[in-house]
């Protein structure tokens, strides 16, 4: 099969690997659509092997398995982030992204990244959806729409809430995506102006540049002064951490989401006088995979407007140079073109 790789003079391709086999619950896998997460960071890096192991999303069609399980062949599925133990509390709640077990490959195997035609993956870790929505669209469910549905779901945002959304990168764009489908007004805080735009175009009220030094004023402006009643991060940059706290109403709540930062909290101004809740969210829990498919089947069109570029893997080069750019939304890949 092939996978991409990146290679010591600086760019990317594609590399011949053996097809992998199932083996007692990892399931074979064909990947037929493969959203591209934040891998492309690495590619301006110097180094001195070539690199291969890229990427945690994408959605295919069960081609082969070993023994009877959760997933049959033919089935269409998102295939989960990561290796959950499938045993320990945690991944019994649907919470496997936080399991601290973890899991290897079968003995042999190195077919566990989605850069490439096939994945292994146990079977329990394989979301069906149905033959209505395509597999590009099923792959939001993903990164794109994943983690801040999981924000919307833990913090209950609804059409009475004000949601601010720091950093529109491919996870903060599918956030306007996520609460403008529920009603929210939704403040996005971006710089960088092809995704200032996007924002707009996928149903943000108002962007604001996070460099204007007015910003505050402005977001307390549109909320009668009291602040929003809900905030996510999806930028990990400590300034946009303090302008979540800061914009944030009396008991209001707030998730982190975006990798990164580091910034101070103080117990009483932040905390105890404001009485606000802070979370940390990596991804969704599993149970709520049956309400992400059914909102996929309604924000169609704007999932055509969130991605805003697909390229065969053949051209991964081509596709990670344009996402260092930023003047993209969420871009796919297809392993077979
Ligand atoms: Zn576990
Ligand atoms: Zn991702």
């Amino acid at each position: 099969m092939k996978i991409a790789a990146m290679f010591t003079d600086g760019s990317g391709g594609i590399v011949d690997r053996p097809d992998p086999q199932p083996v007692e619950d990892f399931v074979l896998v064909k990947i037929r659509s493969v959203p591209m997460c934040t891998e492309y960071k690495g590619f301006k890096r110097e180094r001195e092997q070539d690199a291969v192991g890229f990427g945690h999303e994408a959605a295919g069609e069960v081609v082969a398995v070993a023994q009877s399980g959760r997933v049959k062949v033919g089935d269409r599925v998102v295939v989960q982030p990561q290796l959950g133990c499938g045993a320990c509390w945690l991944c019994l709640d649907g919470e496997h992204i936080h399991c601290q077990n973890g899991r290897r490959l079968p003995e042999g195997q190195t077919a566990g990244h989605t850069y490439a035609q096939y994945i292994l993956k146990p079977d329990w870790l394989l979301s069906p959806f149905p033959e209505d929505i395509s597999y590009k669209h099923a792959g939001m469910a993903c990164c794109g729409l994943g983690p801040t549905f999981g924000a919307m779901q833990k913090m209950n945002v609804n059409a009475l809430d004000t949601v601010m959304i720091t950093g529109m990168g491919p996870v903060g764009l599918g956030g306007v995506i996520n609460g403008h489908h529920r009603g929210a007004k939704v403040i996005a805080v971006e710089s960088q102006p092809f995704r200032a735009n996007l924002a707009q175009e996928l149903g943000a009220t108002a962007v604001f540049d996070p460099n204007d030094e007015n910003v505050l004023d402005k977001i307390m402006d549109l909320t009668d002064g009291l602040g929003v009643d809900k905030a996510m991060d999806c930028s990990g940059a400590s300034p946009a951490h303090r302008l979540m706290v800061d914009a944030l109403r009396r008991k209001g709540q707030a998730c982190f989401i975006g990798q990164g930062g580091d910034f101070p909290l103080g117990a009483s101004r932040d905390m105890i006088s404001k009485g606000i809740g802070l979370h940390g969210i990596w991804h969704y829990n599993l149970s709520f995979f049956p309400a992400l498919v059914k909102m996929i089947n309604q924000v169609g069109d704007q999932l055509d407007k969130f991605i805003t570029h697909q390229y065969g893997m053949s051209q991964v080069q081509e596709a990670w140079e344009q996402q260092c750019t930023g003047n993209a939304g969420k871009v796919v890949l297809d392993p077979w073109a």
